[in-house]
């Protein structure tokens, strides 16, 4: 027997999961128990320069015509459409697939999800999240008899780039996206990574392995770190804290407000430096699940880049060629537990807010009064004095986010508040 493979795409990902195919032959062979014969591999064109471990009579780009010749399809071109409409025609056609595609997971999973339950087929996704670091694998299976309560991860290689730039030379936001992009961290439109709809993506897709719940990425409440100023990493230095986006997935109790459920967010936060999240520097990601059983977990790597994510792929590709040897199917879709997915104000979140305010007696108790009629409690309060103004930096303990930011609203009103100069969520402390 021998497991047909087709590659769709042979770009940055592609041409790497080609090269291992090529060079390990072997060695997949002896794990997979049948040889991987590469029966081609989709492009757009022909005519682009290719690097030589590609053989070139592999190429097409009659992606639909090859498709219908494997047994096991490897997506690696992205975007939606044609790649929605390929694995589905391999799905019909009884192929396991496996795919890197955060984006069309992200928006559309449940479609792809139901027609391999269907159709009986595997569909593996472990490079669509974080690249080579296991983390679908072990959210899905190995945590498969334990509670997830929450998950917390730096899921975007190119903004934690950026933010550790600026935390490390003191660089603005548009300085260190343009080294970035110097360096290949960033593409030219850095939108995608910048914005944190490339995190949103991922989050949806954690989010629904941990609580066993569909979540779209319509669903994932996202901010990006656009805003965040030069200041705000020196303040959060000065405060025993870094800058990281990040993307949280958790599972909230009931309240009088909401029912229980899981709320996913994607936002800039300060992470204490005592935090393992905090050492993730660089391009690096890494993902902390907290597991009622298992306790803390943390897992790290390269969250992208050609050959790393090539490994997520090529294990996923072993996996299922198993299954197509010896018999048996990987998990389905679990989304039994099917809670709601709640609004961004059921989040329990910790707010650092910085304001100016008149530098003079009484300020500090209306500034509480504030907090105090939201039900926010204070943990910390710094100042700093100027002339005939005062920044005053405030810490809450933990409330939900819609009584925090009620509160800044309240305090943008206040006659001795000058503006709220900043506001940022704690979280790991
Ligand atoms: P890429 O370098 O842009 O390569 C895309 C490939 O797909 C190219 O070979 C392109 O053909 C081909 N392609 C695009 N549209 C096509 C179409 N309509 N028909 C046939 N072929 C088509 O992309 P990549 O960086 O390798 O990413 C691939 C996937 O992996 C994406 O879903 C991405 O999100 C995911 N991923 C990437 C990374 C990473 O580090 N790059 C990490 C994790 C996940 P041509 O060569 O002819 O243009």
């Amino acid at each position: 027997m021998t497991v047909r493979v087709a590659v769709l795409g042979c770009g940055v990902v592609g041409t790497e999961v080609v090269r291992l195919l090529t060079t390990s032959a072997a060695d997949l062979e002896a794990r997979a128990g049948a040889p991987l014969e590469l029966v081609g591999v989709a492009v757009r064109s022909l005519d682009t320069p290719r690097d030589p471990v590609v053989d070139r009579a592999l190429l097409t780009t009659d992606a639909e015509a090859l498709v219908d010749r494997a047994d096991v399809v490897v997506e690696l071109m992205g975007g939606l459409e044609p790649a929605r409409s390929l694995l589905l025609r391999a799905i019909e056609n009884g192929a396991a697939v496996v795919t890197a595609n955060k984006a069309l997971l992200g928006a559309d999973g449940p479609t792809l999800y139901a027609a391999a339950d269907e159709a009986g087929v595997d569909l593996y996704f472990e490079a669509a999240v974080a690249g080579a670091i296991p983390l679908v694998r072990p959210v899905r299976e190995s945590l498969a008899g334990d509670a997830v309560t929450r998950v917390l991860g730096i899921v975007n290689g190119t903004t934690n780039y950026v933010l550790d730039q600026m935390a490390s030379t003191g660089a603005d936001l548009d300085l260190a996206v343009k080294q970035a992009q110097e360096l290949g961290y960033a593409e030219a439109d850095p939108t995608a990574d910048v914005e944190g709809y490339d995190a949103a993506a991922k989050a949806a897709i954690l989010a629904s392995l941990a609580f066993h719940t569909r979540v779209s990425v319509d669903q994932v409440h996202r901010e990006g770190i656009g805003a965040i100023t030069a200041e705000d990493v020196a303040w959060a230095a000065e405060t025993g804290h870094v800058v990281k986006l990040l993307a949280v997935a958790e599972r909230v109790a009931a309240t009088a407000e909401h029912p229980e459920g899981v709320v996913v967010r994607v936002h800039p936060a300060l992470v204490p430096l005592d935090h393992p999240l905090a050492g993730v520097r660089q391009a690096f990601n890494a993902v902390f699940v907290q597991a009622e059983a298992a306790g803390e977990l943390m897992f790290y790597g390269r969250g992208a880049g050609g050959r790393p994510t090539a490994s997520a792929v090529l294990g996923d590709l072993v996996t299922v060629a198993r299954h197509r040897v010896r018999g048996g199917r990987g998990p389905i879709e679990s989304r039994y537990a099917d809670l709601p997915v709640l609004g961004m104000g059921a989040a329990p979140t910790r707010y650092q807010v910085r304001m100016r305010v008149a530098d003079r007696p009484g300020v500090l108790a209306s500034v509480a009064a504030v907090f105090a009629a939201r039900d926010v409690s204070i943990e910390a309060v710094r100042q700093a004095d100027g002339d005939g103004t005062a920044d005053l930096l405030v810490v809450t303990h933990t409330a939900p986010e819609a009584a925090l930011a009620a509160t800044v609203e309240d305090l943008t009103g206040l006659d001795v508040v000058d503006s709220v100069l900043s506001v940022l969520r704690v979280e790991g402390a």
